[in-house]
């Protein structure tokens, strides 16, 4: 049986990334995933904003132009408010060229990467998987979204509360838009968040997001009707692609790590539970995790463990999950339009450019100097 320092489970952003800091710090890593190619089953829209532009890495090549104008519309899609910056505050990634870039960075550090593989357990260091034999790991890193199974097999926190989302991308034809960002607060389509579309000049998504219970219909009609006459939505220039999948928006987990293993990405609840937006939780909580990880191997002290604490980073997420719940409450076309009209005023659209523009969507997730000890077993 093939051993290995760590098993990665999930070659999504969460699970790519982690991989290669850790074969940076000269780990055996293996990354398995159960899609057979990156660019298929994508479940994002792929929106960069740009403070994770600003902090990470990311080869302009991937992105699309930048977006800077945001329109808000009530239920009526009537007069919407129009915010805008002089700076470029969003980028649309070709995210089957960001995994594959992504994963031709940890292959280069060393990590193995394995597609068409799905884990299935791990028991006392055993992983098993359907599509490959098993293989022995001295850590797990669970990345492997949403419902992760990871999680639960190590006794970690899971996910409990959800969105699902969905879109249509498609190219457009060039010079025919003004790129911009439509957001449109209808809880007929989209309860308890957003219908958007985001236009860079290149391509568009049309998309829907919400409380999966209160979508009665069903989340592919309500994507259906919002698309029939989505607001700054241009002509298809080619083929239309659908996306679409869960978005925990419960907060970061409190146990988010054990001596087995450790959760990053959706699979930790690292989404901003306001925006709903996980690419740069993905990168940002992945370079501590790949830091506590390491530091955990190379010494066997789980101590070192403790910095990578869900509870302690829950306490800086309280004002968004406060910010979630009223969004959340926002359940009529009449409660609606009476959000929107509060946004309107100086005060609404400075909170609205706060959230939009902003740099606080995400908290910055430094170590922290205090390592309190915890021994908490695995299952
Ligand atoms: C419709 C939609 C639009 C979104 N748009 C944005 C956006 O524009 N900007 C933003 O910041 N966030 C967005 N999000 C959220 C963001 O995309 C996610 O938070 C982020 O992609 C999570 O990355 P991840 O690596 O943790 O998980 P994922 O990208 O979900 O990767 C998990 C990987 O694990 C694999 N996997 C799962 N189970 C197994 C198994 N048993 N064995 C092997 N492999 C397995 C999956 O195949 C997958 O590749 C959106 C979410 C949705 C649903």
């Amino acid at each position: 049986m093939q051993t290995v320092d760590v098993l990665v489970v999930g070659a999504g952003l969460a699970g790519l990334h982690t991989a290669r800091l850790l074969a940076r710090q000269r780990l055996k890593v293996m990354v398995v995933d159960r899609r057979r190619s990156l660019s298929t089953g994508i479940r994002t829209t792929g929106i960069f904003v740009r403070r994770t532009l600003d902090d990470f890495d990311l080869p302009d090549h991937l992105l699309g132009p930048g977006v800077r104008d945001v329109l808000l519309y009530p239920p009526s899609r009537r007069a919407p408010i129009r915010l805008a910056s002089d700076r470029d505050e969003y980028r649309v990634a070709d995210m089957a060229a960001v995994y594959e870039h992504a994963r031709r960075a940890a292959e280069s550090a060393g990590a193995r990467v394995l597609l068409g593989v799905r884990y299935v357990d791990a028991s006392m260091g055993v992983v098993r998987f359907a599509g490959a034999g098993p293989v022995t790991a001295r850590f797990v890193v669970g990345a492997d979204g949403a419902r992760s199974r990871v999680a639960r097999d190590l006794g970690l926190d899971v996910n409990r509360r959800f969105l699902v989302g969905s879109e249509l991308v498609h190219p457009i034809a060039s010079g025919t838009t003004t790129p911009a960002f439509h957001c449109v607060l209808d809880p007929r389509v989209a309860p308890g968040y957003l219908g958007w579309v985001i236009d860079d000049g290149r391509h568009a998504h049309v998309g829907v997001a919400g409380y999966p219970e209160a979508m009665r219909t069903g989340i592919r009609h309500l994507l259906d009707a919002f698309a029939a006459d989505a607001p700054g939505r241009a002509a298809p220039a080619g083929q239309v692609e659908r996306r679409g999948g869960p978005i925990p928006v419960g907060g970061v987990l409190r146990r988010l790590a054990c001596p087995a293993g450790l959760l990053v990405g959706d699979a930790a609840g690292a989404v901003s539970p306001l925006t709903a937006g996980g690419l740069d939780p993905c990168l940002r909580m992945s370079e501590l995790a790949a830091a506590v990880a390491a530091g955990y191997l190379r010494t066997g002290d789980r101590r070192v463990l403790s910095r990578y604490d869900g509870d302690a980073l829950r306490r800086r997420f309280r004002g968004r999950l406060l910010l979630r719940r009223v969004f959340a409450g926002i359940r009529s076309p009449a409660a609606a339009e009476a959000a929107v009209t509060v946004l309107r005023g100086r005060a609404g659209r400075a909170l609205a450019a706060r959230i939009l523009f902003g740099d606080g969507s995400f908290p910055d997730v430094g170590p922290r100097p205090a390592d309190p000890p915890i021994d908490r077993p695995c299952r």
